[in-house]
């Protein structure tokens, strides 16, 4: 053997295979009977010729008549026949055995065949070859059979003795030449044998190269390709051998697994399917477990276990496994299980079993991520089970759904898909028993095949359907609502709701398959529970949807290993004070840092992250790190300067966020004034919790802002409600600063908060325009781009915004300089008065610190003063030689002097007026006085302001 495998290696004759292999031995082994069969034949016919043709056995003219030549064929036909008898009994053996005695017939067969081969000499004749019944035999006996080398040798041996024994018991002598075609006879028939041999074990290789793509075709057409478990195609073949067995059954769903493939690629999804699948093999390698790939992320585990304790034990050591998974981005990796119990009595009834686990993991799923449901106790009738899932039973599953979408060729068509959703179906089958809730979703099915007879309709996860066809969008819509007016009055005691998201996909686009079509119009359902932005229930999925879902994904995957990885930075925009130019304060506004995106809009992740809930993990992380930043840079954050930090509505709900906020402030030792808090207006709507927080924020001393005002629902009751340190006016407010009704509405605001002690913040701030309105108006703050837009700490900290601060004192006087209001009840007046020519009064702020200024004024002023005034650095500054610009410092000084308020006459625009300058706030020193400037062409008394 060793010198077969030698030369099979030299000549390369590509056997692979072992000949000890069993089936290459049980081959051999039925080969060999079979020759040996044929050949015993031949040797019975050929002996039985030459019995007969022996008439006078007895003859001298034998070449060796020392024996009968009729005793040897007799020999050599009797020995065979007995051979033929016990080798046809043994190859008549079913199943046929390998066994020793088999081998030791077959290689006593073959020797005495050999040893009888020599005795044929005595039957030559003389004058006839003396060889040819010897060759005959011998040839017969070695190629007949297969043999390997040894027992060709063997058989060599015994033939080439006896033929010595035979010729010199009888004082033969051969000459040498018939001595030499002996052994070329041997050795030619040792070649042709060896050929055989090679060839025997090529074809043996062949079979077993064969059977075994055979078997890898059939265990290929039992796994799934990707995860390696079994498919749903062993599925089918193994329900025969589960029934009529005490079953465990267990659904497994990997949570949010649609979003791992948005966000990270396919690929990726599939890493982290065949990590799991890898898990559920390695806890269920056990032989009573069968684990399937049972839908797209669906895994169901069987087990004939009769120890349910172990098979749970087993899905909470699966479930707790999967949870982180680190390749390229660590992800965490939730599931969901649903399992049940039973013993299925036919396959409908193991269908039905693993429906039961597929409710609980229903159960499992809506109750949040990582939830296991299930009983092992739980008797359902079966036979009534699957007798009520009847018409759902015979809808497509999704696998079967993806095939027809496969050989209908949808990829390049126009087709449609709607996705459908029972609102609150939970609650429904609570209500009303889970027998009605099975009846209404079979009547919605029968509602929906009526109306698309040749759609392909799925009954998914209970309640959800999903069907598709490739009828035109305006008929599939039609239909779609008349299914959802049907669905209504299924129930006479309520109103069904079946909610729709539609994806329609065209030919001429790049080709879309059915799990993605069927998630868009899923994605498209959902958003339609909010009836605000859907049309009675029913939204397409368009691109805007695709875009908004995009970025939601990512959010949802990334934000908790950006947030560990401090990706989120506070950047600071100056809050400048309108009247004094001086920076009182700063909005600390979050900007996520991807190191593949780079810089991320706050408006493409918090509006996410509420929706998610985890706003407040990233408003906590954040105070801690202004915190950080005002605890460095204390000498920065003092005298009045603020930082103003936004809390989401969201938080209040997760946390007690006045706790945590004492927490932060505590550990950094940040002054409770310098950090103040803005709360977007339109949580103000939510009164109850929102009054806790801000009533709890101020008791511990905390400022609080409302943000964004005027685009809420709240306004005016927020104003009545809450007592808060300011307002932000949205900066919708300034897009169209020069029109009227806008201009009296911000007037409006301004009066009310100031009157209400609040202050006011004009955000999105960006011309000298705007800039110009906001101080006529009265607005404390600026924020906006016309100053700065939000930058990094250390840019901030070189920026002017860091030098030029205000403090406490400065902030005082210009408060009350914003507090006063322009349009006086005269102003009102004069709209009613019939006098040909209107009165003219008019208002202005001025500042005299080195240069007189013009803080504020109405327009009418500003009308008049234009000729005197110029502007520099944002400021309006008096004309030295203007003539009024004296008139008024004398006025000033005559004031002072005097204390009394002074009045003169002036002309300004050709207008002979009257002008009056008092005293209205100011710094101790006097380095710094306001003063206001009251103009009138009143020819009759001075009404005082
Ligand atoms: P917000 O609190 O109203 O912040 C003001 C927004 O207006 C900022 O947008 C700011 O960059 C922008 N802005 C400032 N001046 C101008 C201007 O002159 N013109 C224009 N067009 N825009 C201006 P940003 O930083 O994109 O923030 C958007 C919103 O995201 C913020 O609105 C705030 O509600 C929210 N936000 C930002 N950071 C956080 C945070 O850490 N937590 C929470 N809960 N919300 C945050
Ligand atoms: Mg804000
Ligand atoms: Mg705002």
């Amino acid at each position: 053997m060793k010198l077969s495998k030698y030369l099979n290696k030299i000549l390369d004759l590509g056997i692979n295979i072992s000949a000890k292999d069993p089936r290459v031995r049980e081959d051999f082994y039925r080969s060999n009977l079979f020759f040996s069969l044929a050949a015993g034949l031949l040797l019975c016919i050929l002996s039985l010729i030459g019995l007969l043709g022996t008439d006078d056995p007895l003859e001298a003219g034998f070449i060796v008549p020392e024996i009968n030549a009729s005793f040897v064929y007799a020999l050599i036909f009797g020995v065979n026949l007995v051979f033929l008898i016990l080798i046809h009994k043994k190859r008549r053996q079913v199943p046929l055995k390998i066994s020793k005695y088999g081998d030791n017939l077959f290689s006593v067969f073959l020797e005495s065949n050999m040893l009888l081969a020599s005795l044929t000499f005595f039957t030559t004749e003389k004058g006839s070859s003396f060889f040819f019944e010897y060759i005959l035999v011998t040839s017969i006996i070695y190629l007949v059979p297969n043999s390997d080398l040894w027992l060709f040798l063997r058989l060599a041996c015994i033939n080439l003795i006896s033929v010595v024994i035979v010729l010199n018991s009888f004082h033969r002598e051969l000459a040498w030449q018939d001595f030499t075609d002996i052994i070329f006879l041997h050795i030619m028939c040792g070649i042709v044998n060896w050929f055989r041999w090679i060839a025997f074990m090529q074809s043996e290789n062949q079979k077993a190269l064969l059977e075994q793509k055979k078997d890898e075709f059939y265990g290929k057409s039992r796994t799934d390709e990707l995860t390696g478990l079994l498919n749903r195609n062993a599925l089918r073949e193994d329900f025969d051998r589960l029934v009529h067995h005490t079953l465990c059954v267990a659904l497994v769903d990997l949570d949010s697994f649609k979003q791992f493939n948005d966000t990270f690629g396919h690929a990726y999804g599939d890493d982290i399917l065949q990590f799991v699948s890898h898990n559920l093999r390695d806890t269920f390698h056990d032989q009573r477990d069968q684990c399937y790939r049972y839908g797209g992320d669906e895994l169901l585990i069987i087990s004939t276990d009769h120890n349910v304790e172990r098979f749970y034990k087993k899905l909470k050591q699966f479930q707790k496994q999967n949870y982180d998974y680190k390749k390229q981005e660590e992800v965490h990796i939730t599931l969901s299980i649903g399992y049940f119990r039973g013993i299925p009595n036919s396959e409908k009834e193991l269908r039905a079993l693993i429906k039961i686990a597929d409710r609980y993991l229903y159960q499992a799923k809506s109750s949040g991520k990582g939830q296991i449901y299930g009983s092992f106790t739980e008797t359902i009738d079966m036979q009534e089970f699957t007798e009520q899932m009847s018409i759902l039973e015979t809808l497509k599953s999704m696998d079967e759904a993806a095939e027809v979408f496969g050989q209908r060729k949808l990829l390049q068509k126009d087709w449609t898909l709607a996705y459908l959703d029972v609102n609150r179906f939970a609650e429904l089958n609570a209500e009303f028993g889970y027998r009605e809730g099975q009846n209404i979703l079979e009547q919605i099915s029968r509602s929906i095949l009526k109306h698309f007879p040749n759609a392909v309709l799925v009954n998914r996860e209970v309640d959800h359907f999903v069907l598709f066809c490739e009828c035109p969008m305006d008929h599939f819509i039609k239909n779609i609502r008349e299914v959802q007016i049907e669905s209504a009055d299924l129930e006479s005691q309520l109103a069904i709701v079946l909610r729709a998201g539609i994806y329609h996909h065209n030919a001429a686009d790049a080709p879309v398959d059915f799990l993605t079509g069927m998630y868009n119009a899923k994605y498209a359902s959902d958003l339609a529970r909010d009836v605000t932005k859907s049309d009675k229930y029913l939204l397409i999925y368009d691109e805007a949807m695709h875009e908004e879902r995009v970025k939601e994904s990512f959010v949802h995957h990334k934000f908790h290993q950006a947030l560990e990885a401090g990706q989120f930075v506070p950047y600071y925009q100056p809050i400048v004070g309108s009247l004094s130019g001086t920076t009182c304060g700063f909005e600390a506004l979050s900007r996520w840092i991807d190191p593949e995106k780079g810089l991320i809009s706050p408006n493409d992740y918090i509006p996410y992250l509420e929706k998610m809930n985890e706003a407040y993990a990233l408003d906590l992380y954040f105070l801690e790190r202004v915190c950080q930043d005002v605890y460095k840079h204390r000498e920065l954050f003092r005298d009045g300067i603020f930082v103003n930090v936004n809390l989401s509505q969201t938080d209040f709900e997760i946390v007690n966020i006045p706790e945590e906020i004492d927490r932060i402030i505590k550990k950094y030792q940040v002054p409770k004034d310098v950090i103040q808090f803005e709360i977007t207006e339109s949580a103000f709507a939510n009164t109850k919790l929102l009054h806790q927080v801000v009533t709890d924020l101020k008791n511990r001393g905390y400022k609080v802002w409302m943000d964004d005002f005027g685009v809420g629902e709240s306004s005016l009751s927020a104003f009545h409600n809450y007592q808060v340190q300011g307002v932000k006016l949205d900066q919708s407010f300034f897009a169209d600063v020069t029109n009227k009704r806008t201009q009296i509405i911000i007037r409006s605001i301004v009066d009310l908060s100031h009157d209400t002690g609040s202050m006011m913040i004009a955000e999105g701030i960006e011309n000298q325009d705007q800039l110009w309105f906001a101080r006529q108006w009265g607005i404390n703050y600026i924020q906006g781009f016309y100053y700065s837009r939000p930058v990094p700490l250390d840019e901030l900290l070189k920026s002017p915004f860091a030098e030029n601060l205000t403090n406490e004192h400065i902030d005082y006087v210009y408060q009350h300089a914003a507090d006063l209001s322009l349009h006086s009840a005269i102003n009102m007046q004069r709209l009613h008065l019939t006098v040909e020519k209107p009165l003219l009064y008019c208002k202005a702020v001025l500042e005299l610190s080195g240069e007189l200024y013009l803080l504020r004024a109405d327009d009418e002023m500003v009308d008049l003063l234009k000729e005197n005034i110029y502007t520099e650095n944002s400021k309006l500054i008096f004309r030295k030689d203007a003539p009024i610009t004296a008139v008024l410092k004398d006025a000033m000084r005559s004031l002072h002097s005097t204390g009394n308020i002074t009045e003169f006459p002036i002309t300004l625009a050709q207008i002979r007026l009257r002008g009056r300058v008092s005293y209205l706030t100011g710094l101790p020193d006097h380095s710094k006085i306001i003063y206001v400037l009251e103009l009138s062409d009143f020819q009759m008394h001075f009404i005082p302001a």
